[in-house]
């Protein structure tokens, strides 16, 4: 048997682990005792990841559909060959508007799994990009683009060092930390408190995470007005950091003018909160030896995400807490691909537009909400052709019923997935792609917010399974057959004519590991060649297989070298805030036909839709219940253990019911991921149902700034059903 050390791609800590290894099988994963982060520590996601591994219905083997319907299994020439003649067809017919691809929230955990789809479709000049983040992220980017002119600015709480740690909308306990890298984040959390800090929970449920600390149980998707309060509170008590303030920022006068009507009396009936409650908020933050304030999901998947996003850096910088030890802290890259991202223009914002719906793109992507219409809806531009990578978006954009039956008018779809899933059952093929375990890596996209300087490379410590490949592989092979070079003649030529020319010219066969190399020696802690001793190189980082920790905490005084808007000063007054918070209340609460508000709920044992066929996450009585308070469940005949009817104006469903008072009277809790029918046989088992027949894809029922599907706040009614 042999140990071989690795890191978790699951989810943002990236925990390290160790792979027992027999005979190019895995038999088991455990933590990692050597980790510096994680330091023995991986959530049951990862450690069941040895059933996802060894699934017997894994996707093995390129399959396509046959004439009567069913998977065929065929070779990767022949599917490659078919797929790139039908491409270029398509192209040749209808130019690159009429290609579109969808990136899944896997992909973000590999640092070459969507990098060469991304350059593919640069090349062809595919005008539809989507991704799982409109349906989790993208108003964070979007709030960064406001405030500090730059998408990938990604700020996270310093958790080692702050006093006052305020969360909206995140569970940490049971996702360990999204869009912060913190692999012990339980720990942090209760570090805080027993060296005198707080730790408020913002909710409209009593998480796990609000159980173990102070919870406020707010209504849900009111964050915008809670937060516009506790500014309020703090400028007109004269508690901002007015130093703080001229240094860092311009247009605060303008965003104390916009907070002025909020008084926490006036948003009472929208929170729920009493005023006192809300000022002994605003004043306990302001005053903190050190505060930040951070949300996640919950705070970017309502009505105004991008606004809460924004309010939530707004409060910290003007209470001082921005860019400075026990703050928030600007995300900063080991391997500057971001700011390469940055310099090149690819982090784009509102620089096009949906052609259905007209919505800005975030990072060169369009709310994936808007796919079955771009699809169904004729002329030109019709998405025609679409890839599907590490993605189930059926099961995840709002909507789904609608998006299952677009995808059978496309003229070709591909996915690349290790499982027939919910939306790839659809394809015209179905790509076998490698699992994070057979592939080597470096963590990219969140590494970058993390309160340690940390750094751990991987290489593949399992020969793929069956015919698997990764995703690049499979891309510069459809490149390749369609004649097209991605780096000597596609978007990277522009950013780096030199090594452009090297690869043209065959000296240098570039692939996303070389170019890793490259970005890492060039990097802020790289060698730059052997100019600095010290620096990194990928050969230091394979000699150090557990990672390295490269400084104990996070760079502060940054704010100026990562703002990109003149004057390296953050915006506090942008246009398209000033006309959010203008848009407030314009959204009708209490519809008396729907008088219910639903939430989401991130499960322990759930990663999104992608992990209910893994025997050891679904023991025991594991099954998809909505969460509803006794009040309501009395009101509407719902027993605890019976089944409930859940309609909005969109649709139906139907699940199992847990009655609990940890959700308000009002509120109810449904858990995503689930309505399963693909190729999973134990998934299919216990189906549950897909939340998304609930939500609107409506481009008139997005979020507005960003694009984002509104997946909490969601008008519904119940009643039993059988
Ligand atoms: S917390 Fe995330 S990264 Fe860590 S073991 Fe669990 S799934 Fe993997």
């Amino acid at each position: 048997m042999d140990h071989r050390v690795t890191y978790c791609r699951i989810c943002e800590p990236m925990c390290g682990l160790i792979a027992a290894v027999e005979n190019e099988r895995l038999v088991s994963l455990r933590p990692d005792p050597d980790h510096p982060l994680s330091q023995g520590r991986a959530c049951p996601k990862g450690i069941a990841f040895t059933d996802i591994q060894n699934d017997p219905d894994r996707v093995l083997t390129p399959l396509r559909r046959g004439p009567d319907g069913e998977f065929q299994e065929v070779s990767w020439d022949s599917a490659l060959d078919d797929i790139a003649a039908r491409l270029s067809a398509i192209l040749a017919r209808h130019g690159g508007a009429a290609v579109g691809q969808y990136i899944g929230n896997p992909a973000a955990f590999g640092y070459s799994t969507a990098l060469w789809p991304g350059l593919f479709m640069a090349r062809i000049g595919s005008r539809h990009l989507y991704s799982a983040g409109s349906q989790d992220i993208n108003s964070r980017f979007v709030a960064s683009k406001l405030l500090y002119g730059a998408n990938s600015q990604l700020p996270f709480p310093d958790l080692p060092r702050t006093d006052f740690l305020l969360m909206l909308g995140a569970n940490p306990l049971v996702s360990r930390g999204s869009a912060v890298r913190a692999p012990r984040i339980k720990d942090d959390l209760t570090a805080i408190v027993r060296r005198g800090g707080r730790v408020v929970v913002i909710d409209p449920r009593r998480t796990e995470t609000a159980r173990a600390h102070e919870h406020i149980a707010v209504e849900p998707d009111s964050d915008a007005w809670l937060l516009l309060s506790m500014l309020q509170v703090i400028f007109a008590d004269g508690l901002q950091d007015s130093a703080a303030i001229e240094r860092q920022s311009t247009g605060a006068a303008s965003l104390r003018n916009l907070c002025a009507p909020f008084t926490p009396e006036s948003t009472a009936d929208r929170t729920g909160l009493p005023a006192d409650v809300v000022r002994a908020l605003a004043r306990d933050f302001a005053t903190a030896p050190s505060a930040t304030a951070y949300g996640r999901t919950g705070a970017c998947l309502g009505h105004h995400g991008t606004l809460v996003s924004f309010l939530l850096d707004a409060l910290t910088l003007v209470t001082g807490n921005l860019d400075r030890p026990g703050g928030t802290l600007m995300s900063h890259a080991v391997i500057p691909l971001e700011d390469l991202g940055e310099r090149s223009g690819n982090f784009s914002y509102a620089q096009t537009h949906s052609r259905i719906g007209d919505l800005p793109d975030v990072n060169g992507t369009f709310p994936a909400a808007v796919m079955a219409e771009e699809i169904t809806t004729p002329g030109a531009g019709q998405l025609r052709a679409l890839f599907i990578l590490a993605g189930n978006p059926v099961l995840s954009v709002p909507n789904g019923a609608a998006l299952e039956s677009a995808l059978q008018e496309l003229e070709l779809l591909v996915s690349l997935d290790f499982y027939v899933n919910e939306t790839n059952q659809h394809a015209d093929y179905i790509l076998p792609s490698t699992t994070m375990l057979e592939r080597d890596d470096l963590p990219i996209v969140f590494a970058a917010c993390c309160p340690t300087v940390f750094v751990q490379s991987t290489e593949a410590v399992l020969t793929p399974y069956g015919q698997a490949r990764q995703e690049w592989e499979i891309y510069d092979d459809i490149a390749k057959r369609m004649k097209l070079s991605l780096f000597a003649t596609g978007p990277l030529e522009r950013l780096n004519p030199v090594l452009a020319l090297l690869d043209r010219k065959g000296l240098l066969k570039m692939t996303p590991k070389r170019l890793m190399g490259i970005l890492l020696r060039t990097g802020a802690y790289g060698d730059r060649f052997g100019l600095r001793r010290d620096g990194l190189n990928l050969d230091k980082l394979r000699a150090n297989p557990h990672g390295l920790v490269l400084a104990e905490h996070a760079p502060t005084g940054v704010l100026e070298k990562v703002v990109r808007h003149p004057g390296g000063k953050v915006r506090l007054d942008p246009p398209e805030i000033v006309a959010e918070v203008g848009r407030l209340g314009t959204r009708g609460h209490a519809d008396p036909e729907f008088p219910l508000l639903a939430i989401g709920i991130r499960e322990v044992r759930s990663q999104n839709s992608w992990m209910h066929n893994s025997p050891t996450l679904m023991k025991g009585d594991r099954r998809q219940r909505t969460r509803i308070n006794p009040r309501d469940a009395g009101a509407a005949g719902v027993v605890d253990g019976g089944r409930v009817r859940i309609t909005s104006q969109q649709g139906h469903i139907e699940t199992d019911v847990l009655i609990t008072d940890e959700v308000l009277a009002g509120t109810i809790a449904v858990p995503h991921g689930w309505g399963h029918r693909g190729g999973w046989q134990l998934a299919n088992s216990v189906p549950g149902a897909n939340v998304n027949e609930l939500t609107s894809s409506r481009p008139e029922d997005l979020e507005q700034l960003a694009g984002m599907a509104v997946l909490n706040g969601v008008a519904v009614r119940i009643e039993a059903a059988s």
